[in-house]
C-alpha cells in the first residue's frame, strides 16, 4: 500500500500551496473588512484576476476535460488542490468549469452554453430544491406541459446557489406525473430572459442562495438536458459529484484552523503558563488532530475510488458526513480555544463557524448521508470491512 504523492501530484499540489499563501492569504484581512460592513470577499473582477493568474500558470479547468481546454485531472488531485484552498476562507475556485451535468449537451447546447460556461462568460445554477421537496427531491412538484414543440414550466425553486446571478438554470420539471422520479422527471435549460425571477435568501453565511420563480415559463424543445424524463438520473449525477469535494475544502479549513489554535495556545498565558500546557487544550488540539488526519484518508479514499471507475458513493457519503460533523467539532473548539476573540469578527474563525454548518445541511444532510450508508450495509450491498474486503 502505498501512501506517497507522485512527484506530479506533489507539483500540482504544491503549486496550490504557494498560489494560496502569495496571493490568496494576502487578501484575508481586506476581505474580512469587507464582509463587516455586508459586502462580498472579493469582486467578480477580482476573482477573475486571480482564475486569469493562475490560467497563464496552466491551472484552469480542473477537472475539465482536455478536449475544452481543461486540465482533465482526477479525483484524488483534484482533492488534494481542494483541500490547499480550503485553507483560506476566500471563495476562491480555479475557473474553467462547468456543472458536470451540462457536459450531456448535445452540438447546439454545447456552443450555447457549456463552452460559454467553462470560459466564465456564461453562469448557471443547478435547481432542483423546491419549499415542500429538499431531501425528498422525488417529491419536486414543478411541473412541465408541452405544449406544440415548446415546454410551460410552472413552479418554485428555493435555496439555490448562484441563482439570483445566474443567466440560465438547469431546473428540474415533472413531465409525466405518474412515472415521478422513475422517467418522470426531466431537466431543462432555461435563460433567464425567457422568464424566470430570483429572490436571494439571507444566510447565516456569507452569501446568500436565491428562490426562483417560474410562471407559465415557456422554453423551446431544444431546452431539454439529456432526455426527457432522464432528469433525475441527471440531478443524482450533479449532487454525487461533490461529496469528497465538500470535506475536502472542509479538511483544508480544519488544518489551518488548527495551526492557528497551535499558535494561540502556544502564545495566550493564562495563571502563569501558556495555554499550550494545559491538558484541557492539548486534548481539544490532539483529538482534533487525529480527526483531520482520518477525515484526510476518508476524502482521498473516496476520490480514489472514483478515479477507479468504481461504485464510490458509499465512500463519498461517508467523507461528507464525518467531514461535516468533525469540521464543525474542530472549528468549535478552535473558537473556543482563541476566547472572545474567536467570537469577533476580526479573526476567520467565526466567519469558518458559520460557514462550515452548511456542509452538514447541503447536497445531502447528515441524515440523508447516513441514511445511505446504513441502507448499504443493511441491504448488504457493502460490508463494514471496507474495500478491502
Ligand atoms: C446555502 C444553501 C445552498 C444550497 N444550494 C442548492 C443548490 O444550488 N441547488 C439546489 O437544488 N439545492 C440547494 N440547496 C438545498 C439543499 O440541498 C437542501 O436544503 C437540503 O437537501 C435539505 O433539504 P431541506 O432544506 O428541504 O430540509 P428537509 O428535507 O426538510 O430536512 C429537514 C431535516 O430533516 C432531516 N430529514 C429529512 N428526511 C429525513 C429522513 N428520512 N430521516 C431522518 N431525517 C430526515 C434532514 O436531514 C434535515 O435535518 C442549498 C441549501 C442551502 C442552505
Amino acid at each position: 500500500m502505498d501512501f506517497t504523492l507522485s512527484s506530479e501530484e506533489r507539483a500540482i499540489r504544491d503549486w496550490v500551496r504557494t498560489f494560496v499563501d502569495r496571493e490568496i492569504r494576502p487578501l484575508e484581512a481586506e476581505a474580512l473588512r469587507r464582509e463587516r460592513k455586508g459586502d462580498r470577499a472579493l469582486t467578480r473582477e477580482e476573482m477573475q484576476d486571480l482564475q486569469d493568474k493562475a490560467r497563464r500558470a496552466g491551472f484552469w479547468g480542473v477537472l475539465t476535460p482536455e478536449e475544452y481546454g481543461g486540465m482533465g485531472l482526477g479525483a484524488v488531485m483534484a482533492a488534494l488542490m481542494e483541500v490547499e484552498l480550503g485553507r483560506s476562507f476566500i471563495p476562491f475556485r480555479f475557473g474553467g468549469y462547468a456543472d458536470n451535468i451540462l457536459f450531456h449537451a448535445n452540438d447546439e447546447q454545447r456552443e450555447r452554453y457549456l463552452r460559454p460556461t467553462i470560459e466564465g462568460v456564461r453562469r448557471s445554477c443547478f435547481a432542483i430544491t423546491e419549499p415542500g421537496a429538499g431531501s425528498d427531491a422525488k417529491a419536486i412538484r414543478t411541473s412541465a406541459r408541452q405544449d406544440g414543440s415548446d415546454w410551460v414550466i410552472n413552479g418554485e425553486k428555493t435555496f439555490i446557489t448562484g441563482g439570483h446571478e445566474a443567466d440560465f438554470a438547469l431546473v428540474f420539471a415533472v413531465t409525466d406525473r405518474e412515472r415521478g422520479a422513475d422517467g418522470g422527471v426531466t431537466c431543462f435549460i432555461v435563460d433567464r430572459d425567457m422568464g424566470w425571477r430570483s429572490e436571494p435568501i439571507d444566510t447565516m453565511g456569507e452569501w446568500g442562495p436565491a428562490a426562483l420563480v417560474l410562471d407559465e415559463v415557456r422554453v423551446p424543445g431544444s431546452s431539454v438536458l439529456g432526455e426527457v424524463g432522464q432528469g433525475f438520473a441527471l440531478a443524482m449525477q450533479w449532487i454525487g459529484q461533490g461529496r469528497y469535494l465538500l470535506p475536502a475544502r472542509a479538511l483544508g479549513a480544519c488544518e489551518r484552523l488548527v495551526e492557528m489554535a497551535v499558535e494561540q495556545a502556544n502564545n495566550r498565558v493564562t495563571f502563569g503558563q501558556p495555554l499550550a500546557e494545559r491538558q484541557a487544550i492539548q486534548w481539544m488540539v490532539a483529538d482534533s488532530a487525529v480527526e483531520i488526519e482520518a477525515l484526510r484518508w476518508l476524502v482521498l479514499h473516496a476520490a480514489w475510488l472514483v478515479d477507479q471507475r468504481a461504485d464510490s458513493r458509499h465512500a463519498q457519503s461517508m467523507a461528507k458526513l464525518y467531514g461535516g460533523i468533525k469540521a464543525n467539532e474542530i472549528v468549535d473548539r478552535v473558537l473556543q480555544i482563541h476566547g472572545g476573540m474567536g467570537y469577533t469578527r476580526e479573526l476567520p474563525v467565526e466567519r469558518w463557524y458559520r460557514e462550515l454548518r452548511l456542509l452538514r445541511i447541503y447536497e445531502g444532510t447528515d441524515e440523508i448521508q447516513r441514511r445511505t450508508i446504513a441502507r448499504n450495509l443493511v441491504k448488504g450491498h457493502v460490508s463494514v470491512r471496507g474495500s478491502l474486503g
